[in-house]
């Protein structure tokens, strides 16, 4: 069987106990934190270097056989769900920080890192990493790189694509290759490294990156507001960057979310609260006060009822703590939940909240909205317990994805498309600009092997695998 002949290969090419087929370990990685089906692998192939992911990528080309990346395994897209079977490329084992060099500010990492460990490392030498997802503590680097991850601090800093220098990835047919430049600058040839970055292990495995660093803020402070009613959010934001004043994160809570942050993060919440902003701002010690300051008085004359400064570092922990643990408790409030992470420009954050309230009354479905409010990127949550009632959470879900577009937003600001936002897809995207995606990926993947049935809607069916 092709299968066989490509785990023996792979198993010749690989340190020994590289591959798995104990069924609770191919279990583990049937899944990821999404919705989506799991599906069990054939076996689990645990790489711990460049040389043997290329070999590993060149015996499932040789013999058709179907291979997934996964890193961290936190995605909400299924995008580590092996959905065309086959086998799962495991990187957890590639956790190494090759260095982080101060002088060039830059830091070099295989893709098995947690975001985490890199930040801590980073941060000991007074530099800093921007990005942060609220899975910080599991997912890693090469699972931020193909979803080009965001987090709350994109607001000021930007996404994963704007950290990367230079990445090396492996092909499908095992080809390795070195993308993008190590240097501050370089515009030689296309930007590959571009590409790679939020392709969802569709194009190529990358397993080191070269990712931009800067000196780390002196102060961070973070103010608590609390607004009357979710239209006074869209006027509060607008009128804090008027004052010429970027905030590092602008993340919202509406009602429920807020209901789920008050008993874990110990909040005074005022009564009349409907929503709540979280700000932070950072920079010199000097310059701190002045923008809580402005902040605060900006908030205060945009509507809202009350804002609170968490001074101390262990009072930030516990609110970022209960924000972080936000999409389990979520979770908890139904026995199923399904979470999109639309975008509109940010001045019509208010239309869409109002929108989602429109279809959660119209489908009978509960609705709850929390997410990065300064990127207008919320994470819009469909709750519900019985499954009878799934036609119409995804009537709902799609009239999301209509108004998403009609006001000129996208259907994903950071989770990818994965499997379960393929179908939406063409909600967005022409068949033209759909098509033209297509021949990227023949390029890349000919054999259609690496990390089938994702982001495209027809993808499922365009594997030419042999299991
Ligand atoms: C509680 C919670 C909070 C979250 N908050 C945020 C947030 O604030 N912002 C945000 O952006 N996301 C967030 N996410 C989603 C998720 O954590 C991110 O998408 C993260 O980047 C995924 O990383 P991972 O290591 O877990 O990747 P995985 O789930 O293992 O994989 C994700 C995708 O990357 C591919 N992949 C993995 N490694 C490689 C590699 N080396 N080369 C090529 N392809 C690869 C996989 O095939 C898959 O398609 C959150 C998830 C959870 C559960």
């Amino acid at each position: 069987m092709s299968l066989d002949r490509a785990l023996v290969a792979i198993d010749r090419a690989c340190a020994s106990g590289a591959v798995v087929r104990d069924v609770d370990v191919r279990e583990a990685h049937s899944h990821d934190e999404s919705e989506a089906t799991p599906i069990v692998p054939e076996a689990v192939v645990r790489a711990r270097s460049t040389e043997e992911v290329s070999a590993i990528l060149a015996a499932c080309h040789a013999h058709r056989i179907p291979i997934t990346p996964r890193a961290g395994g936190t995605g909400r897209v299924g995008g580590a769900v092996p959905v065309a079977g086959g086998l799962v490329l495991s990187l957890e084992g590639m956790d190494t920080i090759r260095g982080v060099e101060a002088d060039d500010l830059r830091a070099i990492t295989q893709p098995g890192v947690v975001l985490r460990d890199l930040h801590d490392a980073v941060e000991a030498e007074d530099l800093f990493y921007p990005p942060d997802p609220n899975s910080l503590e599991s997912c890693r680097i090469g699972g931020n790189l193909a979803c080009n991850a965001g987090g709350p601090r994109a607001f000021k800093y930007g996404v994963t694509r704007n950290w990367v220098l230079g990445l090396q990835v492996v092909l499908a047919d095992g080809t390795v290759l070195r993308v993008g430049k190590p240097t501050a600058k370089g515009v030689t040839g296309y930007d590959l490294a571009g590409l790679l970055v939020g392709s969802e292990g569709t194009l190529g495995v990358i397993t080191e990156a070269t990712l931009k660093l800067v000196p780390k803020p002196e102060g961070v402070a973070t103010l608590l507001v609390f607004l009357p009613d979710q239209r006074t959010l869209g006027e509060a934001i607008t009128a804090t960057l008027r004052r010429r004043i970027v905030p590092r994160c602008l993340e919202f809570l509406d009602p429920l979310a807020l209901d789920i942050l008050r008993p874990q993060a110990g909040l005074d919440v005022p009564a009349a609260a409907k929503a709540m902003l979280l700000v932070e701002v950072d920079g010199d010690q000097g310059d701190l006060e002045r923008q809580m300051e402005e902040v605060g008085g900006v908030m205060l004359d945009a509507g809202a009822l009350d804002v609170l400064v968490a001074r101390s570092g262990e009072e930030r922990e516990s609110l970022w703590a209960a924000r972080r643990e936000m999409s389990y408790a979520m979770r908890r409030q139904a026995r199923r939940k399904l979470s999109e992470d639309v975008v509109v420009p940010r001045t019509r954050i208010g239309d869409l909240l109002e929108r989602c309230s429109v279809l959660s009354e119209k489908h009978g479905v509960r609705v709850a909205t929390y997410g990065h409010a300064g990127d207008g990127n919320l994470h819009v949550n469909f709750l519900w317990d019985d499954p009878a009632d799934r036609p119409k959470v995804d009537a709902a879900i799609r009239g999301l994805m209509e108004a998403t577009v009609e006001m000129e937003g996208t259907l994903s600001g950071e989770h990818g498309i994965g499997v379960l936002k393929a179908p939406y897809l063409p909600i967005e995207q022409p068949p033209a600009l759909i098509a033209l995606q297509e021949r990227i990926k023949d390029v890349f993947d000919p054999r259609g092997v690496l990390n089938p049935g994702k982001i495209f809607p027809a993808g499922a069916k365009r594997f030419h695998g042999a299991c």
